[in-house]
Protein backbone atom coordinates (compact mmCIF):
# COMPACT_ATOMS: atom_id res chain seq x y z
CA UNK A 1 0.00 0.00 0.00
CA UNK A 2 1.52 3.54 -1.06
CA UNK A 3 0.25 4.66 2.21
CA UNK A 4 -1.09 7.96 0.63
CA UNK A 5 -3.80 8.20 1.61
CA UNK A 6 -4.17 9.28 5.14
CA UNK A 7 -2.01 10.11 7.62
CA UNK A 8 -2.43 6.74 9.82
CA UNK A 9 -2.93 4.01 6.56
CA UNK A 10 -3.40 0.74 7.98
CA UNK A 11 -3.80 -2.10 5.22
CA UNK A 12 -6.96 -4.33 5.70
CA UNK A 13 -6.90 -7.59 3.17
CA UNK A 14 -9.93 -9.22 2.26
CA UNK A 15 -10.30 -12.01 0.04
CA UNK A 16 -12.77 -14.35 -1.54
CA UNK A 17 -13.17 -17.03 -3.71
CA UNK A 18 -14.88 -16.17 -7.09
CA UNK A 19 -16.04 -18.85 -8.60
CA UNK A 20 -12.58 -20.98 -9.58
CA UNK A 21 -10.35 -17.83 -8.72
CA UNK A 22 -9.08 -15.28 -5.72
CA UNK A 23 -10.70 -11.62 -5.35
CA UNK A 24 -7.79 -9.77 -3.08
CA UNK A 25 -9.35 -6.63 -1.61
CA UNK A 26 -7.35 -4.09 0.31
CA UNK A 27 -8.58 -1.25 1.60
CA UNK A 28 -7.37 1.01 4.13
CA UNK A 29 -8.10 0.40 7.62
CA UNK A 30 -8.09 4.29 8.76
CA UNK A 31 -9.83 5.61 5.87
CA UNK A 32 -11.33 3.38 3.96
CA UNK A 33 -9.65 3.95 0.64
CA UNK A 34 -9.80 0.97 -1.77
CA UNK A 35 -6.03 0.62 -2.81
CA UNK A 36 -6.25 -2.88 -4.47
CA UNK A 37 -9.45 -4.79 -6.12
CA UNK A 38 -8.36 -7.42 -8.22
CA UNK A 39 -9.06 -11.75 -9.09
CA UNK A 40 -5.73 -13.38 -9.24
CA UNK A 41 -5.74 -16.84 -10.30
CA UNK A 42 -4.34 -19.34 -7.74
CA UNK A 43 -4.95 -23.20 -6.73
CA UNK A 44 -7.70 -22.81 -3.86
CA UNK A 45 -7.78 -26.63 -3.33
CA UNK A 46 -4.68 -28.43 -2.40
CA UNK A 47 -4.49 -30.65 -5.24
CA UNK A 48 -0.60 -30.80 -5.75
CA UNK A 49 -1.42 -33.12 -9.20
CA UNK A 50 -3.29 -30.03 -10.50
CA UNK A 51 -1.56 -26.36 -11.96
CA UNK A 52 0.16 -24.70 -9.63
CA UNK A 53 -0.77 -21.37 -10.98
CA UNK A 54 -4.58 -21.56 -11.73
CA UNK A 55 -5.32 -25.32 -10.27
CA UNK A 56 -6.47 -26.50 -13.66
CA UNK A 57 -5.96 -30.58 -14.82
CA UNK A 58 -2.62 -31.10 -16.13
CA UNK A 59 -3.14 -32.89 -19.18
CA UNK A 60 -0.74 -35.18 -21.58
CA UNK A 61 0.49 -32.81 -24.17
CA UNK A 62 0.31 -34.70 -27.50
CA UNK A 63 0.57 -31.57 -30.01
CA UNK A 64 4.26 -31.20 -30.11
CA UNK A 65 5.32 -33.74 -32.68
CA UNK A 66 9.12 -35.48 -31.81
CA UNK A 67 9.36 -33.24 -28.67
CA UNK A 68 8.93 -35.08 -25.12
CA UNK A 69 5.67 -35.89 -23.64
CA UNK A 70 5.00 -33.10 -20.72
CA UNK A 71 1.43 -32.29 -18.69
CA UNK A 72 0.36 -29.23 -19.54
CA UNK A 73 -2.39 -27.14 -17.81
CA UNK A 74 -5.61 -27.36 -19.67
CA UNK A 75 -6.77 -24.19 -18.62
CA UNK A 76 -3.62 -21.76 -18.46
CA UNK A 77 -1.68 -24.01 -21.19
CA UNK A 78 1.42 -24.09 -18.38
CA UNK A 79 3.93 -27.29 -18.05
CA UNK A 80 4.63 -27.56 -14.50
CA UNK A 81 8.14 -26.46 -14.79
CA UNK A 82 7.06 -23.21 -16.51
CA UNK A 83 4.39 -22.77 -13.64
CA UNK A 84 7.22 -22.68 -10.94
CA UNK A 85 9.61 -20.95 -13.08
CA UNK A 86 6.92 -18.19 -13.04
CA UNK A 87 6.02 -18.00 -9.18
CA UNK A 88 10.17 -17.67 -8.89
CA UNK A 89 9.95 -14.47 -11.13
CA UNK A 90 6.89 -13.53 -9.18
CA UNK A 91 8.47 -14.06 -5.90
CA UNK A 92 11.94 -12.12 -7.38
CA UNK A 93 9.80 -9.37 -7.99
CA UNK A 94 8.28 -9.07 -4.71
CA UNK A 95 11.41 -9.98 -2.37
CA UNK A 96 14.12 -9.25 -4.70
CA UNK A 97 15.03 -13.22 -4.72
CA UNK A 98 13.67 -16.66 -6.58
CA UNK A 99 13.10 -18.68 -2.84
CA UNK A 100 9.30 -19.84 -3.53
CA UNK A 101 9.19 -20.52 0.42
CA UNK A 102 11.14 -17.61 1.50
CA UNK A 103 8.75 -15.47 -0.74
CA UNK A 104 5.90 -17.21 0.68
CA UNK A 105 6.46 -16.37 4.37
CA UNK A 106 7.23 -12.38 3.46
CA UNK A 107 4.17 -12.05 1.45
CA UNK A 108 2.07 -13.42 4.13
CA UNK A 109 3.80 -10.67 6.68
CA UNK A 110 3.43 -8.03 4.33
CA UNK A 111 -0.65 -9.52 4.46
CA UNK A 112 -0.41 -9.81 0.51
CA UNK A 113 -2.72 -13.20 1.26
CA UNK A 114 -3.79 -14.33 -2.61
CA UNK A 115 0.20 -14.04 -3.73
CA UNK A 116 1.44 -16.04 -0.08
CA UNK A 117 -1.23 -18.96 -1.33
CA UNK A 118 0.29 -18.84 -4.77
CA UNK A 119 4.08 -19.11 -3.47
CA UNK A 120 3.70 -21.12 -0.66
CA UNK A 121 1.92 -23.72 -2.73
CA UNK A 122 3.89 -23.28 -5.89
CA UNK A 123 6.84 -24.39 -3.27
CA UNK A 124 5.03 -27.25 -1.76
CA UNK A 125 4.71 -28.18 -5.09
CA UNK A 126 8.19 -28.24 -6.19
CA UNK A 127 9.30 -29.67 -2.89
CA UNK A 128 10.98 -26.78 -1.08
CA UNK A 129 10.15 -28.12 2.61
CA UNK A 130 6.75 -29.28 1.93
CA UNK A 131 5.43 -29.67 5.05
CA UNK A 132 6.35 -25.90 6.22
CA UNK A 133 4.72 -24.80 3.20
CA UNK A 134 1.52 -26.33 3.10
CA UNK A 135 1.68 -24.64 6.50
CA UNK A 136 2.00 -21.27 5.08
CA UNK A 137 -0.85 -21.79 2.68
CA UNK A 138 -3.33 -22.56 5.33
CA UNK A 139 -2.17 -19.17 7.11
CA UNK A 140 -2.06 -17.22 4.15
CA UNK A 141 -5.74 -18.69 3.27
CA UNK A 142 -6.54 -17.51 7.13
CA UNK A 143 -5.10 -14.57 7.08
CA UNK A 144 -6.60 -13.16 3.98
CA UNK A 145 -10.11 -13.71 5.96
CA UNK A 146 -10.96 -17.39 4.30
CA UNK A 147 -10.57 -19.08 7.95
CA UNK A 148 -13.11 -21.95 7.33
CA UNK A 149 -11.39 -22.64 4.35
CA UNK A 150 -8.04 -23.16 5.56
CA UNK A 151 -9.81 -25.21 8.89
CA UNK A 152 -11.27 -27.88 6.23
CA UNK A 153 -8.59 -27.96 4.42
CA UNK A 154 -5.81 -28.30 7.45
CA UNK A 155 -8.35 -30.95 9.05
CA UNK A 156 -8.05 -32.91 5.79
CA UNK A 157 -4.89 -33.29 5.99
CA UNK A 158 -4.07 -34.28 9.44
CA UNK A 159 -7.01 -36.84 8.00
CA UNK A 160 -4.94 -38.28 5.58
CA UNK A 161 -1.87 -39.07 7.59
CA UNK A 162 0.30 -39.10 5.23
CA UNK A 163 2.85 -36.47 6.00
CA UNK A 164 5.07 -35.23 8.16
CA UNK A 165 2.90 -32.37 9.96
CA UNK A 166 5.07 -29.27 11.09
CA UNK A 167 4.72 -28.68 15.30
CA UNK A 168 3.22 -24.91 14.66
CA UNK A 169 0.07 -26.51 12.92
CA UNK A 170 -1.85 -27.78 15.99
CA UNK A 171 -0.99 -24.47 18.26
CA UNK A 172 -2.47 -22.58 15.26
CA UNK A 173 -5.01 -25.08 14.71
CA UNK A 174 -6.50 -24.15 18.22
CA UNK A 175 -6.04 -20.63 17.92
CA UNK A 176 -8.30 -20.69 14.57
CA UNK A 177 -10.66 -23.06 15.55
CA UNK A 178 -11.07 -20.26 18.83
CA UNK A 179 -11.07 -17.32 16.93
CA UNK A 180 -14.52 -18.62 14.96
CA UNK A 181 -15.50 -19.99 18.69
CA UNK A 182 -15.80 -23.69 17.63
CA UNK A 183 -15.33 -25.22 20.88
CA UNK A 184 -15.42 -28.85 19.61
CA UNK A 185 -12.87 -27.90 17.02
CA UNK A 186 -10.48 -26.42 19.62
CA UNK A 187 -10.78 -29.71 22.22
CA UNK A 188 -10.01 -31.75 18.41
CA UNK A 189 -6.81 -29.84 17.64
CA UNK A 190 -5.72 -29.61 21.02
CA UNK A 191 -6.47 -33.41 22.02
CA UNK A 192 -4.60 -34.49 18.14
CA UNK A 193 -1.80 -31.90 18.83
CA UNK A 194 -0.91 -33.29 22.22
CA UNK A 195 -1.22 -37.26 20.90
CA UNK A 196 1.52 -36.04 18.56
CA UNK A 197 3.40 -33.80 21.28
CA UNK A 198 2.55 -34.79 25.03
CA UNK A 199 5.28 -31.87 26.31
CA UNK A 200 3.67 -29.50 24.62
CA UNK A 201 3.07 -27.83 27.95
CA UNK A 202 1.64 -24.71 27.01
CA UNK A 203 -1.26 -26.89 25.06
CA UNK A 204 -1.78 -28.74 28.22
CA UNK A 205 -2.75 -25.78 29.75
CA UNK A 206 -5.04 -24.33 27.24
CA UNK A 207 -6.67 -28.11 27.30
CA UNK A 208 -7.11 -27.23 31.27
CA UNK A 209 -8.88 -24.23 30.85
CA UNK A 210 -10.78 -25.69 28.15
CA UNK A 211 -11.86 -28.96 30.18
CA UNK A 212 -12.05 -26.44 33.23
CA UNK A 213 -15.09 -24.58 31.28
CA UNK A 214 -16.77 -28.26 29.97
CA UNK A 215 -16.64 -29.16 33.30
CA UNK A 216 -14.41 -32.06 32.76
CA UNK A 217 -12.71 -31.51 36.19
CA UNK A 218 -10.80 -34.93 36.21
CA UNK A 219 -9.32 -34.22 32.47
CA UNK A 220 -8.91 -30.31 33.33
CA UNK A 221 -7.03 -31.47 36.60
CA UNK A 222 -4.52 -33.75 35.16
CA UNK A 223 -3.73 -31.59 32.14
CA UNK A 224 -2.86 -28.34 34.59
CA UNK A 225 -0.62 -31.15 36.61
CA UNK A 226 0.89 -31.92 33.17
CA UNK A 227 1.24 -28.01 32.16
CA UNK A 228 2.68 -27.40 35.45
CA UNK A 229 5.73 -28.80 34.84
CA UNK A 230 6.64 -25.94 32.90
CA UNK A 231 8.00 -23.65 35.09
CA UNK A 232 6.99 -20.25 32.97
CA UNK A 233 4.95 -18.14 36.14
CA UNK A 234 2.48 -17.60 33.34
CA UNK A 235 1.52 -20.67 33.10
CA UNK A 236 2.14 -21.90 36.45
CA UNK A 237 -0.94 -18.96 37.38
CA UNK A 238 -2.94 -20.30 34.52
CA UNK A 239 -2.42 -24.05 35.63
CA UNK A 240 -3.01 -23.27 39.36
CA UNK A 241 -5.85 -21.02 38.84
CA UNK A 242 -7.73 -24.36 36.89
CA UNK A 243 -6.53 -26.53 39.91
CA UNK A 244 -7.78 -24.02 43.13
CA UNK A 245 -11.12 -23.52 41.29
CA UNK A 246 -12.14 -27.46 40.60
CA UNK A 247 -11.04 -27.33 44.76
CA UNK A 248 -12.82 -24.57 45.75
CA UNK A 249 -16.01 -25.98 43.55
CA UNK A 250 -15.73 -29.12 45.41
CA UNK A 251 -15.19 -27.26 48.84
CA UNK A 252 -18.06 -25.64 48.45
CA UNK A 253 -20.08 -28.18 47.95
CA UNK A 254 -18.81 -29.77 51.22
CA UNK A 255 -16.34 -32.83 49.16
CA UNK A 256 -13.67 -32.67 51.43
CA UNK A 257 -11.89 -35.59 50.18
CA UNK A 258 -12.30 -34.64 46.79
CA UNK A 259 -11.31 -30.90 47.10
CA UNK A 260 -7.65 -32.38 48.99
CA UNK A 261 -7.02 -34.77 46.16
CA UNK A 262 -8.05 -31.62 43.34
CA UNK A 263 -5.62 -29.60 45.27
CA UNK A 264 -3.34 -32.22 45.51
CA UNK A 265 -2.73 -31.99 41.62
CA UNK A 266 -0.45 -28.74 42.52
CA UNK A 267 1.93 -30.56 44.03
CA UNK A 268 4.18 -29.82 47.01
CA UNK A 269 6.23 -26.78 45.96
CA UNK A 270 3.10 -24.96 44.90
CA UNK A 271 1.14 -25.71 47.76
CA UNK A 272 3.91 -24.26 50.29
CA UNK A 273 4.26 -21.14 48.07
CA UNK A 274 1.00 -20.20 46.89
CA UNK A 275 -1.48 -18.74 49.53
CA UNK A 276 -4.60 -19.74 48.12
CA UNK A 277 -3.63 -23.25 48.04
CA UNK A 278 -2.55 -22.55 51.67
CA UNK A 279 -5.74 -21.29 52.60
CA UNK A 280 -7.50 -23.95 51.17
CA UNK A 281 -5.85 -26.96 53.15
CA UNK A 282 -6.40 -24.93 56.46
CA UNK A 283 -10.40 -25.14 55.57
CA UNK A 284 -9.93 -28.38 54.65
CA UNK A 285 -8.57 -30.10 57.51
CA UNK A 286 -10.78 -27.49 59.79
CA UNK A 287 -13.73 -29.00 57.90
CA UNK A 288 -12.40 -32.56 58.91
CA UNK A 289 -11.87 -31.90 62.48
CA UNK A 290 -7.85 -32.04 61.79
CA UNK A 291 -7.02 -29.15 63.75
CA UNK A 292 -2.96 -30.15 63.66
CA UNK A 293 -3.47 -30.02 59.87
CA UNK A 294 -5.21 -26.98 59.71
CA UNK A 295 -2.71 -25.23 62.40
CA UNK A 296 0.12 -25.94 60.25
CA UNK A 297 -1.71 -24.46 57.03
CA UNK A 298 -2.88 -21.31 58.97
CA UNK A 299 0.81 -20.86 60.02
CA UNK A 300 1.84 -21.42 56.41
CA UNK A 301 -0.63 -18.69 54.92
CA UNK A 302 0.19 -16.08 57.78
CA UNK A 303 3.57 -16.56 56.77
CA UNK A 304 2.88 -15.87 52.97
CA UNK A 305 0.59 -13.63 53.66
CA UNK A 306 0.81 -11.70 57.44
CA UNK A 307 -2.09 -9.44 57.01
CA UNK A 308 -4.44 -12.36 55.78
CA UNK A 309 -7.47 -11.58 57.81
CA UNK A 310 -9.44 -14.37 56.94
CA UNK A 311 -6.60 -16.35 58.26
CA UNK A 312 -5.63 -14.41 61.48
CA UNK A 313 -9.33 -15.04 62.71
CA UNK A 314 -8.99 -18.69 62.11
CA UNK A 315 -6.31 -18.88 63.59
CA UNK A 316 -7.15 -16.99 66.61
CA UNK A 317 -9.83 -19.54 67.46
CA UNK A 318 -7.31 -22.53 66.61
CA UNK A 319 -4.08 -21.60 68.22
CA UNK A 320 -2.50 -23.85 70.62
CA UNK A 321 -3.52 -22.89 74.10
CA UNK A 322 -0.57 -21.69 77.08
CA UNK A 323 0.86 -24.90 78.71
CA UNK A 324 3.31 -25.71 80.70
CA UNK A 325 4.70 -22.31 79.25
CA UNK A 326 5.72 -23.23 75.92
CA UNK A 327 3.90 -20.72 74.94
CA UNK A 328 5.07 -17.22 75.36
CA UNK A 329 2.16 -15.04 73.82
CA UNK A 330 -1.19 -15.36 75.31
CA UNK A 331 -3.46 -18.29 74.12
CA UNK A 332 -6.91 -18.92 75.22
CA UNK A 333 -9.35 -21.15 73.05
CA UNK A 334 -12.16 -18.98 72.04
ZN1 LIG B 1 -6.03 5.70 4.62
ZN1 LIG C 1 -3.06 -23.56 -14.93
Amino acid sequence: MDGSCCANPVADWTVTIEGEQFREVIRCGSCGTLHANEVIPAPIRWAPQNCAHCGGLMEQDTWRDGAPMVMRCETCELTKQECIDMHRRLATAENGQPGLLVGAVRSLQSGKAVLAIKLATAAAMSGDDPSYARFIRLKAMASGGLTDHALDEAWRWIDEGEDELPAELFDWLAAAEAETGNVPGIRRALETGLRVNPENTAAWTDYGELMLALEEYQKALQAARYGLTNPDPELSERNLAVILEIAEGMYGRELYAEALSAVGHAGDHHMETHVELAWLRARIAAMKNDVETSRQWLQLVLSLEPGHAEAQAAWDKVKPEKRRGWFGFGGGNS
